[in-house]
């Protein structure tokens, strides 16, 4: 029986298969009818599931090369962020910026838009310039910014409807550090007034809140400390202004380590207390050795337009008993713009309302439900590998270019090979 990290998806998988070379990924992709990939499982609904052969690509030849001078790097889809940011902050190195956790997969990541923080920062798939995958056929088709033109928009953000991606080619930038301070026992109704202030204070920002009445919220602030400015990005937000300002907002600057999860042992969280570190050390909230987040848990996320901020906060704080009793932790992060088919942040800077969940489906499905119905007027888009219940019409509406994905899944999978029943409902109504 195999589940996600979660252990709330068990997969309906008639045969899951670990293989360690990609003639044998070409094969099972050949002879299968319905198969899909597995990244390191860390989605929280069905998205990777497959009633046919699910392909782990974890025991796949493990690859990171750095070409120091294209600032490029080719990595393995099963290469876990944590690997690839020691070999690049090796290498004096960088990505413009991670996830939470370094755990995940880059090829999992990337095909479901997965994102950290930063007004200047697009998700993480925006990154990538180039991957190869085996196609419906078995055979390996390489896919490139510059051969694919408009379509590569709709390629890599593809929830893994397309094909299984074997590598992937990142732009990467100049090494940086950063320095992460938090401030702590912020009113939580400064939300409110100061949310934009607060998500544009440093290079990445996370407010954590458990949207209870009368508790603090947290500020992570990740500084950038060079004068960095080298494109992807980087020079927008770097947050270099925020230093003198982080006890701003009625809170104080936190004298000793935290975690952002209660409960959790602070050692388990990227270090703090303004000490500069290797981006790759303080860009995650979560230690590559430990447990990320709580380890029990469900998530949701919705990612609408910026300027939004405060009536969506607005809208929420209606419901947050409701959302209270069943959350572990809540996280308001910000996301740039890109321009992929099927990315949340496609078309418009976005607001990102994260909630984590107390490991129980059935209490928190309605609260979801509850959340969906308030988000509404705003066009927020769920993130695809975390728990929602938007229906295939409002998902249509959500993405215009939802069509021309369709379009491109029919041409290259004509068969449906690498559909599942989650993903096909999603895209039903295109
Ligand atoms: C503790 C925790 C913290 C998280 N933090 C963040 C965060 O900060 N920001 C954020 O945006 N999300 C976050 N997430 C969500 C997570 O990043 C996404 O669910 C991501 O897709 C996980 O990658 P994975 O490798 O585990 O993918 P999986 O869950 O294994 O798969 C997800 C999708 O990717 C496809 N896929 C995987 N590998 C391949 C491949 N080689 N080729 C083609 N398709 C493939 C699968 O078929 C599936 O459709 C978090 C999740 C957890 C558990």
């Amino acid at each position: 029986m195999t589940t996600n990290w979660a252990g709330n998806i068990t997969f309906s998988a008639q045969r899951v298969h670990r293989p360690a070379t990609v003639a044998q990924v070409q094969q099972l992709v050949a002879r299968s009818s319905s198969v899909r990939a597995l990244g390191t499982g860390h989605s929280f609904n069905r998205i990777a599931d497959t009633v046919g052969d699910l392909v782990s690509v974890a025991a796949l030849p493990h690859r990171v090369e750095i070409d120091s001078a294209g600032m490029r790097v080719l990595v393995s889809g099963g290469t876990r962020y944590g690997e690839v940011g020691g070999s690049l902050s090796a290498a004096g190195l960088a990505l413009f910026n991670t996830g939470s956790l370094p755990h995940i997969s880059v090829a999992g990541a990337c095909a479901t838009g997965t994102h950290g923080s930063g007004v200047g920062n697009p998700n993480l798939a925006t990154a990538v310039e180039a991957f190869t995958m085996v196609a419906p056929s078995g055979d390996l088709v390489s896919v490139s910014r510059e051969g694919a033109g408009d379509e590569f928009l709709g390629s890599v953000l593809a929830l893994g409807r397309l094909g299984i991606v074997t590598d992937l080619t990142l732009r990467v930038v100049a090494g940086f550090e950063v320095a992460q301070t938090v401030v702590e026992d912020v009113p939580d109704e400064r939300i409110g007034t100061d949310l934009l202030d607060m998500l544009s204070a440093a290079y990445s920002v996370s407010v954590f809140t458990s949207w209870a009445r009368g508790r603090s919220a947290q500020i992570w602030l990740k500084r950038r400390v060079d004068a960095g400015s080298v494109g992807s990005g980087l020079e927008v937000g770097s947050g270099l202004e925020a230093e003198s300002g982080s006890d701003k907002w009625g809170g104080r600057t936190a004298a000793v380590e935290l975690n952002p999860v209660p409960g959790m042992p602070a050692n388990n969280a990227t270090p703090q207390l303004g000490v500069p570190g290797p981006w790759n050390e303080r860009l995650p909230h979560f230690r590559m050795a430990f447990t990320p987040s709580s380890g029990r848990e469900l998530q949701t996320e919705y990612l609408l337009p910026l300027e939004c901020a405060a009536a969506a906060w607005a809208a929420l704080s209606e419901i947050r008993d409701q959302i209270a009793a069943q959350l572990q932790i809540g996280e308001i992060r910000a996301v740039a713009s890109d321009e992929m088919w099927l990315s949340p942040s496609s078309g418009r800077d976005c607001v990102a309302f994260h909630f984590t969940w107390v490991p129980d489906v059935a209490a928190v499905l309605p609260v979801v439900a509850a959340i969906e119905r308030q988000l509404a007027p705003f066009q927020a888009r769920p993130h695809w590998g975390k728990v929602f219940t938007t229906d295939p019409t409002t998902l249509a509406e959500l993405y215009p270019r939802m069509s021309d994905f369709c379009a491109l899944a029919d041409r290259y999978d004509p068969g449906g090979k690498f559909g599942n029943q989650e993903v096909d409902r999603w895209l039903s109504e295109a």
